[in-house]
């Protein structure tokens, strides 16, 4: 799960990290009044949405030439002039896909004066087992090109679990960002800190692209990106009290409702498994036969017949759906739940593309009969290579 910048920087203000003051507005009538309760001159006015890249994303509605969806301003009324610029248009990034993402929030913050923008990440890296930090000095709006050209600029610091940060990391983090003077002062809380944090409160990614250091010698979180790991989110109300569903698929919240594994992807062929394995084969074996799965839909062992009509709902619902393939090995999921909810939800929703089903394992007769019997257009596949050769040769 993620969160908003303004949130992730409350969150961490809590634990001590310097972040500067700021109001989250979501009308422009509001801009002025936020504004004025920050010290000025230097005002930045923030789209929140989330995904990153918004400094040199551009709004559909306002051109190529208008500025980007983070934009600094040096008085109040540029502040409401960007605010009624941005509230309500969208913003087009290079994280957000060419359809954008409507900004329904802005957040004003306090303007730093920059000397250095570094960069500071925390994740799991699994090839050690450990969190890790991740900086460069190569911070800001181009880090991707940096990682992509000269990763030898990129150094990655893990933590050993039991010890924490020690101040021998702080001092390998600092000495990998170039840090003196007040900023290597401020160095010694913040990574505690922002270790504390992730750990705490189960992350599965912190960045703050920029870390800055200002002119004044001191460190700022400028911009910070939050996930939260959702299998650990139900021991964090905090954090779930957080979530904005307005930024996220409409069809994974549906899912999510009904304790299904849904996962949006960009082909045409939608596909009803139960289980990771076979929902990873599954995919594996339609790209064998040259197309692309438009998701997967997971609806794990035991399911309802309800759940299972839920679950074909979602997939039908998606428009890039082309064609449906239902993979189901019953064992303790049964083939007959598998079809009767299957027919269910053809007859609810109606059925527009070619559907095929393999059905093997538990009860796989009982389920092939209702298939058969129920007078739709299904396609009945004998194994897993018969049904992704049936399915793709239908959408063709
Ligand atoms: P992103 O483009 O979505 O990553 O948004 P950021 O929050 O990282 O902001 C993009 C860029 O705007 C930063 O890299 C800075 O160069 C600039 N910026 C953001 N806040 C300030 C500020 O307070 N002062 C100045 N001078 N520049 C800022
Ligand atoms: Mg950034």
């Amino acid at each position: 799960m993620n969160i908003h910048e303004y949130q992730a920087k409350q969150l961490l203000k809590g634990y001590g990290a310097p972040v500067a003051e700021g109001v989250a507005i979501l009308k422009v009538e509001e801009a002025e009044a936020a504004a004025k309760s920050l010290p000025g001159p230097l005002y930045v006015v923030k789209s929140q949405i989330h995904a990153g890249g918004r400094g040199k994303g551009k709004f559909k509605e306002l051109g190529p030439d208008a500025k980007g969806g983070v934009r600094l301003a040096k008085s109040i009324d540029e502040v409401v002039a960007h605010a009624k610029d941005m509230l309500g248009n969208t913003l087009v990034t290079a994280q957000t896909g060419d359809a954008g993402k409507q900004v329904n929030r802005l957040y004003i913050e306090d303007g730093a004066d920059i000397s250095r923008e570094l960069y500071c990440s925390l994740l799991v890296d699994r090839s050690v087992g450990r969190v890790a930090f991740v900086v460069s000095t190569e911070g800001g709006m181009d880090i991707e090109a940096v990682a992509h050209d000269t990763p030898e600029k990129i150094h990655t610091i893990a933590i050993d679990p039991e010890a924490g940060v020690t101040d021998a990391d702080v001092v390998a983090i600092s000495k990998a960002l170039e840090l003196d003077g007040a900023a290597s002062d401020d160095a010694k809380a913040l990574f505690p800190a922002l270790y504390k944090a992730f750990v705490e409160k189960d992350m599965a990614l912190l960045e703050v692209n920029p870390l800055i250091v200002m002119t004044d010698g001191h460190l700022r979180v400028l911009d910070a990106k939050m996930s939260f790991d959702g299998n650990a989110l139900f021991r964090h109300d905090d954090v779930k009290a957080l979530r904005d569903e307005t930024e996220e698929d409409a069809k994974e919240i549906e899912a999510s409702k009904w304790d299904l594994a849904y996962v949006a992807l960009d082909g045409n062929i939608g596909c009803m498994v139960n289980g990771a394995g076979l929902a990873m084969a599954t995919m594996d074996i339609i790209k064998l036969y040259g197309k692309e799965p438009a998701n997967f839909c997971d609806v794990g062992g035991g399911a309802s017949k309800e759940k299972v009509a839920a679950a074909f709902k979602i997939i039908t619902a998606d428009p890039k759906v082309e064609g449906i393939l239902v993979n189901i090995f019953g064992g303790i999921m049964k083939c007959d739940v598998i079809a009767e909810g299957v027919v269910a939800a053809v007859k609810e929703v109606g059925l527009q593309v070619p559907l095929v089903v393999r059905l093997e394992g538990t009860n796989v007769e009982q389920g092939k009969k209702i298939l058969n019997e129920s007078g739709l257009a299904i396609t009945a596949a004998d194994d897993l290579d018969d049904a992704a050769q049936k399915i793709v040769a239908a959408v063709a």
